[in-house]
């Protein structure tokens, strides 16, 4: 089957791979039974996120032997979220799956996941690990982190950061994770207004390799959320959320140097009054805040969406599925 560049895949599978080496090949006859098997037109883009143990000659031999194996190769490790970015943006199928490179996720949850998406008629069903194979130092810090997300942000969902999810392409064109923000994939479509549903789905054990994250996932996690939270309601309107800070700041400070200027008119002394103080830093603050809020606007309204990962080389794929930064 070349359908490489000719005809839209159905399912493009996007793999961010860090030093994955030994799981690449299991992972890859998994994904080729299950999805022949189904009969898919299909393309598996593995983004290698900078691996330093010899993951890209694993794929690289994957992509000679099959066109539907496509390779987007990092000069350096950005993260999983860059990953995932620049995979999303190469993703030519109708719809788009991701699942780890580590074969904790089971290529065979696939077909289960798409059907519920189109049965349910929603634009995103992620994985629950409902039982999930990880150390428990892991997995008690995640059922909380998952309870206070999905309150805070009104995703229902018990598995917010699954590996294995389904959406459908124009979602996935439409999120740009960063930094740490893989993990909220879901509460970003959510406030894209996508609908999201979810599906159980078995997990495995690591085999190989390590984790590539450690206990500083769940310190970050909750400033994490913040800037979820901040980005969704005021990423365009930075001014009102600094705004309001400032005014109420400004007012309060007016208020108190307004008081002491009464005094000092009456003939008292304020030099010596610690209020003079706080008059004067609330004031000075609200002027900061409201001046932040505009730098804020200003930088919103010049931002345009930027690319600026360094992609190596790129195989099986045309120079055009993404911006022009590429060599
Ligand atoms: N990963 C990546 N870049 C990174 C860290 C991880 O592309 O900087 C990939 C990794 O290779 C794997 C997936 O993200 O395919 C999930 O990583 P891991 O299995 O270490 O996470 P865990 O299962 O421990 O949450
Ligand atoms: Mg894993």
């Amino acid at each position: 089957m070349s359908q490489t560049h000719e005809k839209r895949p159905d399912l493009s599978v996007v793999i961010p791979v860090y030093n994955e080496k030994e799981s690449l090949p299991e992972l890859y006859r998994q994904l080729t039974d299950v999805l022949q098997g189904e009969g898919y037109a299909y393309e598996l883009i593995f983004v290698d996120d900078g691996s330093r143990d010899g993951s890209d000659q694993v794929l690289e031999s994957l992509a000679e032997t099959d066109e539907r194996v496509r390779v987007i190769q990092f000069q350096k490790n950005y993260g999983k979220s860059a990953a995932l970015s620049v995979g999303f943006g190469a993703a030519a199928g109708d719809i788009v799956a991701t699942m780890d490179a580590d074969l904790q996720d089971d290529p065979r949850e696939i077909p289960a996941l798409i059907r519920k998406l189109n049965e349910g008629g929603y634009d995103l069903v992620s994985g629950w690990k409902k039982k999930r194979r990880d150390p428990i130092s892991k997995r008690w810090p995640s059922k909380i982190f998952n309870w206070v997300t999905s309150r805070i942000s009104g995703v229902r969902i018990h598995d917010i950061n699954c590996g294995l999810k389904v959406y459908r392409n124009f979602v996935v064109k439409n999120l740009h994770p960063y930094g740490e923000l893989h993990r909220f994939l879901p509460v970003l479509a959510h406030l894209d207004g996508f609908t999201v549903g979810e599906k159980e789905v078995v997990h495995h054990p690591r085999k190989y390799g390590s984790s590539k994250f450690g206990v500083s996932r769940f310190t970050s996690g909750f400033f994490d959320l913040l800037t979820v939270m901040f980005l969704s309601r005021y990423l365009k309107k930075p001014l009102h959320l600094f705004g309001i800070l400032g005014i109420l700041s400004f007012i309060g400070g007016f208020v108190i140097g307004a008081y002491l200027t009464v005094l000092r008119l009456t003939g008292h002394w304020i030099g010596n009054r610690p209020l003079l103080f706080l008059g004067i830093l609330l004031m000075i603050m609200g002027v900061q805040f409201v001046s932040i809020g505009l730098l804020g606007e200003m930088i919103t309204a010049s931002q345009t969406r930027k690319q600026t990962y360094v992609i190596r080389r790129m195989l099986n794929l045309e120079q055009t599925v993404l911006p022009p930064q590429t060599p």
